[in-house]
């Protein structure tokens, strides 16, 4: 068994003494849960000096359902958010999402912060430092030279964002406040997550993922008021108890009479960053036919472009969402005839 190497664990009181503290120890990292990034440290695959806890900003802890939309702080515990009366009304895709994350453990320790932060994962990166070490590495941890993945592939890391909260949270014209040295911002989540996807010229990857400046570290995440849109949330894993998806599917749908007016998908576990499928909103306007179905499986062949980074293969995970997808667009579809 690894042994865990030393650091400093400083527990701020307000959001003012985090940021003094990030300041202070530029290569400190923020904790939440812990149950991602103590993994990471065991492993050896981060050394920080210094973490800094989010458990203890009160101002980080409340769920607020609004009539402009919802809110949720970033130390919220993940079984807080799925249990929530008001967040399973009317954002039933974010609760469920919530819900699915993992056991009942990570579940009760996993914060917001610590889930929308979450690494992206690789069958070779998340693995013992000897096992990583006997494997030559890999790109993602700078000891290495190639990405045993796609060794062609001139630098870029494929390794597959995993996380359950954010596709729910797309769905809603998802945000992300954050407080750095700069101050605050309020980014939207499809501009958050830069990992490379098939449909534009983002420059990210699986290492460089999230568009967060030096110091910075999140507060709150936002939604939009859902207005007719009803959805949900479905994900295949290897272990139905606890695991990371195979893939993860959010969808909302808008229907009035037969007519389907409303399309939104995005999609987790299949690429470095949860991909909101451009181009779904277009589908809507008529009736949910072949026609739709093959609209979904189009966008699905051209945006999700997931490779042998778990131990499923890479086009496995990219029929299990696309059949996904459809599935639950389906039955949301059904649902919210009246
Ligand atoms: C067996 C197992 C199964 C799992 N299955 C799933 C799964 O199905 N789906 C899933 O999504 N996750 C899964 N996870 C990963 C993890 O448990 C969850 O993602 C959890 O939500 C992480 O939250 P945390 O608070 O514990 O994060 P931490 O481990 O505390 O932090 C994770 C990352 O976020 C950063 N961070 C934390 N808070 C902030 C903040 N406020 N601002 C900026 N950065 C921050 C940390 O620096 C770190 O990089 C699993 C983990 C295990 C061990
Ligand atoms: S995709 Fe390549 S570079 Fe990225 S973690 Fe996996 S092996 Fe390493």
């Amino acid at each position: 068994m690894d042994a865990l190497h030393g650091f400093e664990v400083i527990r701020p009181a307000t959001v003012e003494e985090a940021l003094a503290a990030r300041q202070a120890h530029p290569e400190s990292r923020m904790i939440g849960g812990g149950t991602d990034i103590l993994v990471n440290i065991r492993r050896g695959i981060e050394t920080p000096p210094v973490l800094i806890d989010t458990n203890d900003l009160a101002d980080l802890k409340s769920i607020d359902v609004r009539e402009s939309g919802l809110v949720i702080g970033a130390s919220v515990r993940l079984y807080e958010v799925a249990e929530h009366p008001e967040v399973s009304r009317l954002y039933p895709a974010v609760a469920r999402a919530a819900g699915s994350i993992a056991g009942p453990t990570q579940r009760n320790m996993g914060t917001v912060g610590g889930n929308i932060c979450l690494d992206t994962r690789c069958i070779y990166y998340n693995q013992s430092e000897w096992w990583r070490e006997a494997n030559d590495h890999c790109l993602k941890t700078e000891l290495g030279e190639m990405c045993h993945v796609a060794p062609k592939s001139k630098g870029v890391c494929f390794a597959t964002y995993s996380g359950d909260l954010a596709p729910a949270m797309l769905l809603f014209g998802g945000e992300i406040d954050l407080l750095g040295p700069d101050g605050a911002r309020t980014v939207s989540m499809r501009d958050f997550f830069i990992g490379y996807s098939r449909q534009d010229g983002s420059t990210g990857d699986g290492i460089d993922y999230m568009a967060v400046r030096p110091g910075e570290f999140v507060l709150r995440i936002r939604a939009a008021a859902p207005g007719n849109l009803v959805s949900g949330y479905d994900k295949v894993r290897i272990r139905r108890s606890i695991e990371y998806p195979v893939a993860g599917c959010a969808a909302a749908v808008a229907r009035e009479g037969d007519a389907l007016t409303d399309l939104r998908i995005a999609i987790t576990g299949t690429n470095p960053r949860p991909v909101f499928l451009e181009g779904a909103a277009d589908l809507a306007g008529g009736a949910l036919d072949d026609a739709t179905v093959q609209g979904i499986d189009d966008l699905c062949k051209d945006q999700l472009m997931s490779m042998k980074t778990t131990f499923t293969p890479g086009h496995y995970r990219r029929r299990v969402a696309t059949k996904m997808a459809i599935r639950l667009v389906r039955e949301l579809f059904e649902g919210a005839a009246v």
